[in-house]
């Protein structure tokens, strides 16, 4: 019969754990055992994670080398009608891992792209850290070379917000050696090892006591890594911007300048004390 459009298929996003295979959500088992076929980016690191879950769904792979070829196929099965499930060898596709490419061809396409969250090292290691997940700046992996790690570390050297690496046991020493020189050993991080593993170890201190940590025991140095690192102190009101003050200024001449910073500090969510000072000492 001429004339029906194919149903396309779903692309599925879906986040696998990062150490222990319990954290894995119940829709991530369904999606896996439905989809047509499970996009991976190590077909025999995700084969692994299929048996356990008693699941035969077909995979091929896809990974950094190979997702520019690749890529295109996989959508037209997706345009054909086969939902696919992409994973990567742990936590969520695309965070540091392969599948930007596909995502894009697939929804240049018109292929819905449906995400099944879960396990991701950032976010893992954020929730428990306890250095401040309020704002953050996820760095993923810095350069391997000193010199351009230490350059990409120094173009974060006002950064308030809290930042987050992924880093290898192989630099781990020689990264935390690297942010004390940039940002000062009494910068405080938390080196987040080995998370829902068996030997997750979360440490919080000054960069500088961390690297003296980490050199006292081999088995410190061993495992995964995300680095945790507090953001810059900032003055008072130097997250203000000139313009919210200059609003405070001008609304301080219709109303009294204390109730002009309240409703300033209401719309942007800045300190009305901060906006109030700055507004004031702007006039002087
Ligand atoms: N897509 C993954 C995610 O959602 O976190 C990250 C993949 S990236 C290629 C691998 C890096 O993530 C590791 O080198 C390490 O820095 C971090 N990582 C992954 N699993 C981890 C764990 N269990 N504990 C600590 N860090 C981990």
């Amino acid at each position: 019969m001429a004339g029906l459009p194919a149903v396309r298929g779903t692309l599925y996003i879906v986040a696998t754990p990062i150490g222990n295979l319990d954290d894995i959500s119940a829709r991530a088992i369904e999606t896996l055992r439905s989809v047509a076929l499970v996009a991976a980016e190590d077909t025999r690191h995700t084969l692994k994670l299929l048996r356990h879950l008693a699941i035969n769904t077909q995979t091929v792979s896809l990974h950094e080398h190979n997702e520019v070829q690749r890529a295109p196929a996989l959508v037209d099965r997706l345009l054909g009608g086969d939902s696919v499930a992409l994973v990567s060898d742990a936590g969520t596709p695309l965070v540091s891992d392969p599948g930007h490419r596909l995502v894009n061809l697939a929804r240049e396409a018109g292929v819905i792209v449906s995400p099944v969250p879960g396990p991701c090292a950032l976010t893992a290691a954020l929730s428990a850290c306890g250095v401040g997940a309020a704002r953050f700046a996820f760095e993923g992996f810095l350069p391997a070379a000193s010199a351009a790690r230490r350059a990409a570390l120094g173009s974060l050297a006002t950064e308030a917000r809290t930042m987050v690496f992924y880093e290898s046991p192989h630099r781990i020493v020689s990264c935390v050696a690297d942010m004390a020189l940039v940002f000062g050993g009494d910068r405080r991080a938390a080196l987040c090892r080995e998370l829902t593993k068996r030997y997750e170890s979360i440490h919080v201190d000054t960069l500088e006591r961390l690297g003296e940590w980490l050199r006292s025991d081999d088995d410190r140095r061993r495992g995964e890594f995300v680095v945790v690192l507090a953001g810059a102190e900032q003055a008072p009101g130097a997250d203000c911007r000139p313009e919210w003050v200059e609003a405070v200024r001008e609304l301080g001449e219709v109303l009294p300048p204390k109730r002009a910073a309240r409703i300033i500090a209401k719309v942007t969510g800045a300190s009305s004390q901060v906006l109030y000072r700055l507004a004031r000492d702007s006039q002087r």
